[in-house]
């Protein structure tokens, strides 16, 4: 029994050593929930197990009391540790200082009867050694303390288990299994030691049961604690090191925590002590704390350390279990940056937005689809609405014109494939009579989202641009008096029409239409007279081509085609394209002459102009345009010389003339490099003695084929066709070189008159180029006279003064030619200084047979010697005539009588008996 006894006394030992490692293990894990209310239940139960354990082994009954009254400290102090952790781990924390109210005077109660000896029999009323066998055991026997005392216990255990099973039972786990072990192993124990049952009465099991009660509470709170503990610490350190300030005021507006972001911005003392926030300072914080806000966020902005904050804050109202608010969490987080670069981009899109509508082009984006993305003002403007209007519509929604559209979005589609820009001219479909012409460029946007645009355009308006455009080319191919088309378009008709009458082998009429006195009626009623006789000549014209006229129409001819042009001055030009016959031409002729035989309205007056017509026919007159202009102006011409007011067809005669002209010209092209042109010279003599004053130089023209041609034949057509110039120098050159030769031959070589012609004179290279032979050939401008028309001065031309006054400052001399047939006007004579006047042969032939041609030739010696100027007589083949220049004081005199025109050696011969006369 002794043995028994020693061997159960160091079970206990173990047990209380293995209970002492628990309470030092459970400790240092106090941080965890419940872990220090633990670790002093297992301290109680250790000093409990171990005080049992001495109480067995001593064999005294003082020490066996003294190690009993060990045991009461465990006895005393676990049961109500035990419940004050079960309060803990199930979140009662508030209910702890209460509880121990309660429970902490029974134990100190309890401590004090036993330590005085049992309260002389409170607890214990009698206590002896007793022997069970040889085994010493302490006999007590318990008072109503114990009773009390000891039903507190087992009832606190008991409460305990009660007050974990609910939270037990949600999620029961081999933890709470253990948990459960640990609360009903000692009462078990104990209340069977009570009762004296089981195998060894006098032992009491308790503190073995204690052992079991301390392991299984571990196991339990190792399960639970070290996930607990995980996540505490977890929790911890993700809110100590979290950026934003979080703060957990109470109800009263007390910060229980606060992070480190919270402590260090908002300078708060180290907590967990319960700390105020100066809301002084925090003014903004206040109503967060103080008000009920339900969870909200909104931007507070703080004056933190010298420097404002802006926070997005949050306020999180913390409920207990009942729904009472008992505090709120406070989210802060800095969001200044944040919140400046929201304002920069805003204001940065803004100003962007602005400059874009500033622009006073339209300027838009659009995605694939063709929806508008953005439009700025000038865009909205074009569509007629307004930017919010475009902004977000469809192309299809904006344009009227879905043509426009369809074409629009496959510029886009090529822009957006080939990702090149392109330029295209487009209406923004407003449709009304202001809309205006754009040119826009479109230019791929990089485009990584459907949200952007795709398409960024630009357009400037060119609706002006292509009103000139298009004005000019109306002032192009627009007469602007008549409207009608102008030279210029009128030969493009004409192409086109000799091109389709030559592919369908039809005939074409060209009338050339020249209005009779025109010329007198302008310069009678003036410009604005003629212009409008103009007017209503045209519409008078086109009323007749183009509107069936009733009169045309009976003679069945209707001629959609026709077209009607002014050809310049007072002509006109009427195209009848696909003609059956020539007559069809004629027809509408006489028609025409018809109504322009009506006499014109202007203002007050009435002017009757009439009309000449000539008609040309394709192909018979002509086959290219030019000859079927010109022959239709000879037949013009024909018409007007057989008494206008006719009109005539172009016929052979007109034609063999022209053949003629056409090959002279061109003939003519060749015949200073063929040689084939050459000078004669006539005398011009003085009336009186016949001495030798000078010759005339007149040009010949031999040609291999066309043998010797007349220069009254050649020189108009030199002169039209511009070949005078280089055939004018080519007289001066010669004439210049012949007198060179002259006076190396040692003759006195008299004044050379060369003709000018109107041409020459209007060009204004001629005087230089005259100079620059006189200077080749040495010879003096004073030996040279020109002879002039009075047709070639009369315009004021100043190239004409020009070449003139050059040609004076030389040294030449001027003569007016065939004076008495052209206009005659003496005010020339005096204002080109002429230093003689030849009076044209028509005069001289007549002043021997017509009174009036003698009383004429009278009249114009007189007024020459009146302007200082002397005269020449042309055309003197009669000794009657010259013996009547004489009489009239005529001084000088040309004409085959006096010497015919000569070659060059010929008039050698005049010299040398010049020569000798001048000797004799
Ligand atoms: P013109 O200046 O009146 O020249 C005088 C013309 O009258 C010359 O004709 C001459 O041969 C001719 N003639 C001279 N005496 C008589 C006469 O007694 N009776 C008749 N019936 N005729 C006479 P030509 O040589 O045929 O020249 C004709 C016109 O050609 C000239 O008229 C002149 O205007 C022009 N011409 C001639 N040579 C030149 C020239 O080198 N340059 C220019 N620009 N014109 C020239
Ligand atoms: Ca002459
Ligand atoms: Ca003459």
């Amino acid at each position: 029994m002794a043995n028994l006894q020693f061997s159960f006394a160091a079970l206990l030992i173990a047990g209380g050593v293995l209970l002492a490692c628990l309470t030092v293990f459970v400790w240092r894990r106090r941080s965890v929930e419940s872990g220090a209310e633990l670790a002093v239940v297992l301290a109680a139960a250790t000093i409990w197990v171990l005080g049992g354990a001495a109480e067995h082994l001593s064999t005294t009954l003082a020490g066996k009391i003294v190690a009993s009254k060990i045991q009461y400290i465990g006895i005393m102090s676990l049961p109500p540790a035990a419940f004050v952790t079960v309060l803990v781990a199930t979140g009662r924390t508030a209910w702890v200082r209460r509880y121990l109210a309660f429970a902490a005077p029974i134990g100190v109660f309890g401590l004090i009867a036993v330590a005085t000896n049992g309260l002389h029999g409170w607890i214990w009323s009698s206590v002896e050694l007793d022997t069970t066998g040889s085994m010493p055991v302490m006999a007590v026997t318990y008072g109503p303390g114990f009773m009390l005392t000891n039903f507190a216990s087992h009832a606190q255990l008991v409460a305990a288990a009660l007050f974990f099973l609910p939270r037990s039972l949600k999620s029961w786990h081999v933890d709470t299994t253990f948990a459960y072990i640990g609360f009903t192993a000692p009462w078990i124990a104990n209340v069977i030691y009570l009762t004296r049952s089981g195998p060894w009465p006098n032992l009491d099991l308790t503190p073995l049961g204690l052992v079991i009660t301390g392991v299984s509470f571990t196991i339990s709170f190792r399960g639970a604690g070290s996930v607990f503990s995980t996540i505490m610490l977890a929790h911890r350190d993700v809110l100590e090191h979290i950026a934003d300030l979080i703060l957990v005021f109470d109800g009263s507006g007390r910060v229980l925590s606060a992070n480190r972001a919270a402590r260090q911005t908002l300078d708060l003392p180290p907590l967990p002590a319960p700390a105020t926030l100066a809301f002084a300072s925090y003014l903004p914080l206040q109503r967060y704390v103080s008000e009920s806000i339900p969870e909200e966020r909104e931007d507070v902005a703080l004056e933190v350390q010298g420097t404002t904050i802006t926070f997005d804050a949050r306020s999180v109202p913390i409920a207990t279990s009942k729904g009472q608010n008992c505090g709120v969490v406070l989210v802060l987080r800095d969001v200044t940056n944040q919140r400046v670069s929201e304002l920069d981009s805003h204001t940065h899109r803004e100003q962007l937005r602005q400059i874009v509508d500033l622009i006073p082009h339209p300027v838009y984006a659009k995605d694939a689809t063709g929806r508008f993305l953005l439009a700025n003002d000038a865009c909205a403007q074009a569509y007629q609405r307004s930017p919010s209007e475009v902004a977000g519509e469809s192309q299809f929604d904006l344009h009227r014109n879905s043509d426009e559209v369809v074409r629009t979005l496959a510029d886009d589609r090529r822009v957006i494939e080939s990702q090149l820009p392109l330029t295209t001219e487009e209406t923004f479909g407003v449709g009304t009579d202001a809309e205006r012409m754009f040119r826009t460029t479109k230019v791929p946007f990089i485009q990584d989202s459907s949200e952007l645009p795709a398409v960024v355009g630009v357009s400037i308006d060119i609706t002006e641009e292509k009103e000139r455009e298009r004005l000019l080319e109306s002032l192009a191919s627009t007469d602007s008096l008549t409207n009608l088309a102008n030279r210029r378009s009128f030969h493009q008709i004409l192409a086109n029409v000799i091109d389709s009458a030559t592919h369908k082998h039809e005939r074409a009429a060209v009338l050339f239409l020249d209005l009779d006195r025109f010329k007198t009626a302008n310069d009678i009623y003036g410009h604005l007279a003629g212009d409008e006789v103009l007017r209503q000549v045209a519409a008078r014209v086109q009323e007749i081509v183009r509107f069936n006229d009733p009169i045309l129409a009976a003679e069945n001819f209707a001629h959609e085609s026709t077209t009607v042009s002014r050809f310049g001055g007072d002509e006109f030009i009427v195209l009848l394209p696909n003609i059956a016959e020539p007559g069809s031409a004629a027809i509408v002729a006489r028609r025409l002459l018809e109504a322009l035989n009506v006499p014109f309205e202007v203002g007050s007056d009435r002017l009757q102009l009439g009309a000449s017509i000539g008609i040309a026919i394709f192909p018979t007159d002509g086959t290219d345009a030019e000859a079927l202009l010109r022959h239709s102006d000879q037949a013009l011409t024909s018409a007007k010389q057989s008494g206008r007011g006719r009109f005539e067809f172009f016929n052979a005669r007109i034609g063999i003339a022209e053949e003629r002209r056409h090959e002279l010209e061109k003939a003519l092209r060749h015949a200073i490099e063929n040689d084939e042109l050459s000078m004669h010279y006539q005398p011009i003599r003085d009336v009186r003695t016949a001495e030798l004053i000078g010759a005339e130089a007149l040009l010949r023209w031999t040609n291999p084929e066309l043998g010797s041609v007349s220069p009254e034949e050649f020189i108009p057509i030199a002169e039209e066709s511009g070949l005078v110039i280089p055939i004018g120098l080519y007289v001066v050159r010669a004439v210049c070189e012949q007198m060179a030769r002259w006076q190396l031959q040692g003759f006195r070589v008299p004044r050379i008159s060369i003709n000018l012609s109107a041409r020459q004179l209007a060009d204004a290279q001629s005087a230089a180029n005259i100079s620059s032979i006189l200077e080749d050939t040495g010879i003096g401008g004073g030996n040279l006279e020109f002879e002039l028309t009075e047709g070639s001065i009369l315009s004021e031309n100043p190239i004409v003064e020009n070449t003139l006054s050059s040609l004076r400052e030389l040294g030449a001399t001027f003569a007016l030619d065939d004076f008495g047939t052209g206009y005659s006007s003496l005010s020339h004579l005096r204002r080109f200084r002429f230093q003689r006047i030849k009076i044209d042969r028509s005069f001289v032939r007549g002043i021997c047979t017509t009174k009036d041609d003698e009383k004429l030739m009278r009249a114009i010696v007189a007024l020459a010697k009146q302007l200082e100027m002397e005269t020449i007589a042309e055309g003197v083949e009669t000794e009657e005539q010259l013996a009547m220049l004489r009489s009239e004081d005529c001084e000088f005199a040309q004409g085959f009588l006096l010497g015919r025109p000569v070659p060059a050696v010929e008039f050698d011969r005049l010299l040398e008996h010049e020569k000798m006369d001048a000797q004799e």
